[in-house]
């Protein structure tokens, strides 16, 4: 099935305890579509500036990407800047600049209307609305969002929740737009907003997924070394919607299982600089990685009498 993204393509500069990266490949849709082009095709809605190094893109579109939607405006790229101290949990902003972002109007090729799964990745949540409104009849439509959104264009990230049938974010995000400490509370007022199925992110502690019957949890894979956390929502993100996308199958098993390939995909993309991981990944290291999730979590609940 079809997969469509919509988010940013950025310039990021990265500091971690390990190390500096300067204006590597970055941005929501690219962590996102990397991540998910190993379950299915992707298509991708963005913007680049004229300053953008495009051959830097290649390897996006050997790995299937359909950057048709992809456009290239006068001005300059969206360029994230971002620091993590110790805690690897949360990123420090220390500079957005939205550039071409700021008077993007996203257009969708007529090829990709027809799109069946929809991702509306971390971006103005009014571009996010713009593009559901060109998709004809989508099958799956989720979201992600992030605090500069939630704190600028609140009104209208409560308009996309009406329109999604699965929202994503981390857990201080959740706290920002509910307003609530406790999750499970902030989940059930986000489910009463729209979403049928609520993804909440802890970062090393894992992620939960909430439905209005039942609460689902998996890990994080306990890496011994973490490089670089950038992306890593992105690219669970991409985990989980490319295995719905490719499997075809809503049900709550399903939804479990690609919270799985999302987990596993996110404990890659960690591991080095920008989408380095993403594009060295095999199929056999997914597998595996998916295996050792399951043997994590497995025990024998009956007692020895
Ligand atoms: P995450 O998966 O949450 O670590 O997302 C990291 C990516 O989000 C980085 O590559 C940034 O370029 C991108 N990003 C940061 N701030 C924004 C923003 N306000 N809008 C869209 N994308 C952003």
């Amino acid at each position: 099935m079809s997969l469509l993204v919509v988010g940013s393509v950025a310039l990021d500069s990265v500091e971690t305890p390990f190390g500096k990266a300067d204006e590597v490949l970055g941005g929501s849709a690219t962590y996102f579509s990397a991540s998910a082009s190993h379950q299915c095709p992707v298509q991708l809605v963005g913007v680049i500036g004229d300053d953008y190094p495009v051959e830097r893109l290649e390897a996006l579109r050997e790995r299937g990407i359909d950057l048709a939607g992809l456009e290239s405006a006068e001005g300059e790229s969206f360029r994230w800047r971002g620091r993590y101290r110790h805690d690897l949990n949360s990123a420090e902003t220390l500079e957005t600049r939205l550039g071409v972002f700021s008077h993007f109007r996203p257009k969708l090729p007529d090829q990709f209307k027809s799109a069946q799964y929809v991702f509306l990745a971390n971006i103005d949540p009014r571009l996010q609305l713009q593009v559901l409104e060109q998709v004809s009849k989508p099958k799956f439509v989720a979201c992600d969002t992030m605090n500069f959104w939630i704190e600028s264009r609140r009104g209208d990230l409560m308009e996309l929740l009406k329109h999604v049938d699965l929202i994503t974010l981390n857990d201080g995000e959740a706290r920002q737009l509910t307003e609530q400490s406790n999750l499970v509370q902030a989940a059930r007022w986000i489910l009463a907003k729209g979403p049928k199925t609520v993804l909440i992110k802890k970062g090393e502690h894992g992620a939960f997924m909430f439905t209005k019957d039942e609460i689902f949890y998996a890990p994080a894979y306990p890496l011994e070394a973490v490089f670089d956390p950038t992306g890593a929502g992105d690219s669970f993100a991409g985990g989980f919607m490319g295995y719905l996308a490719r499997t075809n199958d809503l049900s709550a098993a399903n939804l479990r299982r690609a919270v799985v390939i999302g987990s596993a995909m996110g404990s890659f993309v960690v591991e080095a600089f920008s989408i380095t991981r993403l594009l060295s990944v095999t199929r056999d290291d997914i597998d595996r990685r998916v295996s050792d999730f399951h043997r994590l979590v497995s025990f024998d609940q009956d007692m020895p009498s």
